[in-house]
């Protein structure tokens, strides 16, 4: 699996992230994931789960602890800081 060149600036990363998200290599890492953590590492909730990277390193060739299982509401809460647009993406794909 290729990797991606994640861009310096906060700009290019989230258009390769939000293009690797949208992907099926993605998907099937996501769905692994979920299989091994079947609810939020932060609150315990087993709702509206997503997947957050701990580490954008290995962006497109992520190791399983690089990935974080959170719910929706805390997942927001980590990137309230960062602005709504990567959130309300991962809102459609969960
Ligand atoms: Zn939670
Ligand atoms: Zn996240």
């Amino acid at each position: 699996m290729s990797r991606f060149n994640v861009g310096s600036t906060d700009g290019k990363r989230s258009r390769k992230y939000l293009e690797y998200i949208s992907s099926p290599a993605w998907y099937w890492k996501r769905h692994e994931k979920l299989k091994l953590v079947t609810s939020c590492e932060r609150c315990g909730s087993q709702e509206q789960l997503e997947i957050h990277h701990r580490t954008y390193e290995r962006l497109g060739d992520e190791r399983m602890e690089d990935l974080e299982v959170c719910c929706n509401p805390c997942h927001f809460r980590e990137h309230s800081c960062i602005g709504s647009l990567i959130d309300s993406v991962l809102k459609r794909l969960a």
